[in-house]
C-alpha cells in the first residue's frame, strides 16, 4: 500500500466568514482529484468551513492542546476540534514552536491528543538556516521527528510535514536533492520505529505553488505539499490540488 496522498492548505490566522467562498471552487477540485484534499482555517471558523465542504473536502485546525480538558485558558481541546467536524489537526508549526515556545514534548503530547480523540495528527519538523549551513539538517529533523511522534502512531493517524523554516513564506525552496535526503530520512527513521512506518504520508512544506508543484511532488517520498499562503485562494491553491499525479 502506497502512502496516501494529501494537499493541505494552512490558514493561519488569515480568512474570515466572506473567505469560506473559496471553498466552492476548492471542493470542486477535490472531486476529480488524486489526493486527498485538507484545508485547516483558525479554529474559531472549521465548523462552519464543515458545513460549507458537505463532505467534498476534509478539514483540519492548526493546534490543540495536549490535554483533554481543563484550566488552559485561550486553548482548543482535540476533541472540541473532532466535535466541530475536523478531521486533521497541525501540531508542531515551526510558527507555534516559535510564538509559544513548544517543545518536541510538547509537540508530542499534542500529538497523542490528537490520536486519542480519533484525529489525524499533522506533525511538523524542520531545520533553521542556520541549521542547515552547518551541515546539521538530518541532526535536526531525526531529533525533532524521535521526540515529536507518540506512542501508538501509525500511518493511519499522522501525517510528517518538512518544513524547512527558512523556506516558510520566503519564495525560497531547497532543491530537489536536498528535500529528497530529508524524506528519505524521515522514511527510514519511520519504518524502523513503526511498523507501518513505510506508509506514513510525508509532506513538504514551504513556498509550494503552482509553479514548482509538479516538481516537488515528483520528488520520492515526497506524498503531498502543506501549503501556507497559497491555499487562501481557489485561484492559487486548485493548480497545486491538480499538479499530484
Ligand atoms: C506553512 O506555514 O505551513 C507554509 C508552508 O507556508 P507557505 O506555503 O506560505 O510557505
Amino acid at each position: 500500500m502506497a502512502p496516501r496522498r494529501l494537499v493541505a492548505g494552512n490558514w493561519k490566522m488569515n480568512g474570515d466568514l466572506a473567505a469560506l467562498d473559496q471553498i466552492e471552487g476548492i471542493a470542486d477540485a477535490a472531486d476529480g482529484a488524486r489526493c486527498e484534499v485538507l484545508v485547516c482555517p483558525p479554529a474559531l471558523l472549521v465548523h462552519q468551513m464543515v458545513a460549507r465542504a458537505a463532505g467534498r473536502i476534509r478539514v483540519g485546525a492548526q493546534d490543540c492542546h495536549g490535554n483533554m480538558s481543563g484550566a488552559h485558558t485561550g486553548d482548543v481541546s482535540a476533541q472540541q476540534l473532532r466535535d466541530a467536524g475536523a478531521t486533521h489537526v497541525i501540531v508542531g508549526h515551526s510558527e507555534r514552536r516559535a510564538d509559544h515556545g513548544e517543545t518536541d514534548a510538547v509537540v508530542q503530547a499534542k500529538a497523542a491528543a490528537a490520536h486519542a480523540t480519533g484525529l489525524v495528527a499533522i506533525i511538523c519538523l524542520g531545520e533553521t538556516e542556520e541549521q542547515r549551513d552547518a551541515g546539521r539538517t538530518l541532526e535536526v529533523i531525526a531529533s525533532q521527528l524521535a521526540g515529536s511522534v507518540p506512542e501508538g502512531a501509525t500511518a493511519a493517524n499522522t501525517v510528517i510535514a518538512y518544513e524547512p523554516i527558512w523556506a516558510i513564506g520566503t519564495g525560497r525552496v531547497p532543491d530537489a536533492a536536498q528535500i529528497a535526503e530529508v524524506h528519505q530520512k524521515l522514511r527510514s527513521d519511520l519504518a524502523a520505529r513503526l511498523s507501518d512506518g513505510g506508509h506514513v504520508t510525508l509532506l513538504y512544506g514551504g513556498s509550494v505553488k503552482a509553479g514548482n508543484a509538479a516538481e516537488i511532488f515528483a520528488i520520492p517520498n515526497v506524498d503531498g505539499a502543506l501549503v501556507g499562503g497559497a491555499s487562501l485562494k481557489a485561484a492559487d491553491f486548485v493548480p497545486i490540488i491538480t499538479a499530484i499525479s
